[in-house]
């Protein structure tokens, strides 16, 4: 089949590579229709993020048709139309059990690299870093889902791919920042970043009842579709001070929360990345987390900072003193996409939201590389991009 690999910072080949096949009971192979790039490979596309191998396939929003399963496998069967959450979950350990599948136990057999950097090892994730099991990825022709008795979500006939694609990620992710804030009547919600995770984090802030959203960032058609699609106040973070105009808005106590859906990528940052493979560690430091540091100083007094953005190491300069003074909480991870499928897939069924207005861009799987450059740029008005093998 072909597949979308990874062969170094900025560098991806769209390769012909073995065939996935049943390696236990619990897996289903699926045949793709549609898969995006998402801001988190860009992170890999960067060089940000370590313990990635030359050949890993990538991709982990994915979805499409069940062509076999294991026989462990009693819910699923050939021909079902499904889409497959990021993480890789057992749902039967401690945290599965908690309903915190990011988390799960049984899905990382790199766990003893991962507890070197972080302390402890979180779930496996598709088409990532050999830090969360170095899964294949879904920017390919097929997939080997594991666990497939617990993750994939059957979808009936009458949606588009693109309706529901995102249920594998970003509008859980999107949903669970916004859900992180604990949004009341009359709240003023900020979100920084107005990629694909944050155009859909602004719909959910205002599905769950914020008074108003302001929503920052520098490419002028992603401030647009902030606006026209999302109904949100709009900054240009390289026309105003951020800090000021959020003070402006907010009769100078700052946004009730504020949500960094930005990540590493964070414009300005001064990232530098080391890896030492003997030693299996890495570091990644910046000075200056621009982004992070000023959801916290916006904050309110005694409000919350929810930070969907991924951060792979260390980044210096954390203004804990902030968060501690003034009663900040902060409230992260990788999303736990099992708990909101089934209940999203409810809101896109009845009209509250059809997230497919993201989508910029669809491209063959060939075009892969081009596809990330693009995104990664913003080039030719690019939000979205999926693929289709
Ligand atoms: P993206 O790169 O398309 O969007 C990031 C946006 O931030 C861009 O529009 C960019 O212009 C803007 N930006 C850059 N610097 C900024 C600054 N200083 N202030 C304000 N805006 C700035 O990516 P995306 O797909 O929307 O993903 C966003 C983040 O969410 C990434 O870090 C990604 O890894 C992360 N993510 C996390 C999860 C999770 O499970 N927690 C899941 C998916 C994505
Ligand atoms: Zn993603
Ligand atoms: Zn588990």
């Amino acid at each position: 089949m072909k597949a979308n690999c990874w062969y170094g910072k900025n560098d991806l080949r769209v390769e012909q590579v073995s065939d996935p096949e049943i390696l236990n009971p619990r897996d289903a192979i699926i045949k793709i229709t549609s898969t995006a790039i998402c801001g988190s490979d860009l992170h890999l596309y960067d060089g940000f993020i370590p313990a990635m191998e030359k050949g890993d396939i990538l991709g982990h929003e994915f979805m499409g048709e069940v062509v076999d399963v294991g026989h462990a496998v009693k819910n699923l069967k050939i021909g079902d139309r499904v889409v497959v959450p990021f993480p890789i979950s057992c749902g039967a350990c401690f945290f599965c059990r908690k309903h915190q599948y990011s988390l799960c136990e049984n899905s990382n057999p790199n766990a003893v690299m991962a507890e070197k950097l972080w302390g402890h090892s979180p779930a496996g994730i598709f088409g990532y870093s050999h830090l969360v099991g170095g899964y294949a990825g879904g920017q390919a022709e097929y997939a080997r889902v594991p666990f497939a008795d617990v993750g994939p979500l059957k979808i009936a006939n009458g949606f588009s791919d693109e309706q529901v694609l995102f249920l594998s990620d970003i509008f859980p992710t999107a949903y669970m920042a916004a859900e992180a804030c604990d949004i009341q009547a009359g709240d003023t919600v900020a979100v920084w970043g107005c990629g694909p995770v944050g155009q859909l984090t602004i719909k959910s802030a205002y599905l769950l009842g914020a008074e108003r959203v302001i929503a920052i960032d520098r490419v002028p058609e992603r401030l647009r579709m902030a606006r026209e699609q999302g109904g949100a106040h709009t900054l240009d973070y390289e026309e105003v001070d951020v800090y000021d105009a959020l003070m402006n808005m907010t009769g100078g106590r700052g946004p009730d929360a504020c949500i960094d859906a930005v990540g590493m990528e964070a414009h300005g940052h001064g990232i530098q990345y080391a890896y030492d493979h003997a030693k299996q560690a890495a570091m990644l430091e910046t000075d200056r987390p621009i982004v992070l540091r000023e959801a916290i100083m916006a904050c309110r007094n005694g409000g919350t900072v929810s930070v969907p953005g991924v951060y792979g190491g260390f980044v210096d300069k954390f203004p804990i003193g902030s968060v501690m003074n003034r009663s900040l909480t902060i409230k992260t991870g990788q999303t736990h996409v099992h708990r909101y499928m089934q209940p999203l897939l409810e809101k896109v069924r009845n009209g509250e939201i059809d997230p497919s207005f993201i989508v910029t861009h669809q491209m063959r799987l060939e075009d892969a590389p081009a596809g990330y450059e693009m995104f990664k740029h913003k080039n030719d008005e690019c939000i979205k991009v999926v693929l289709k093998p």
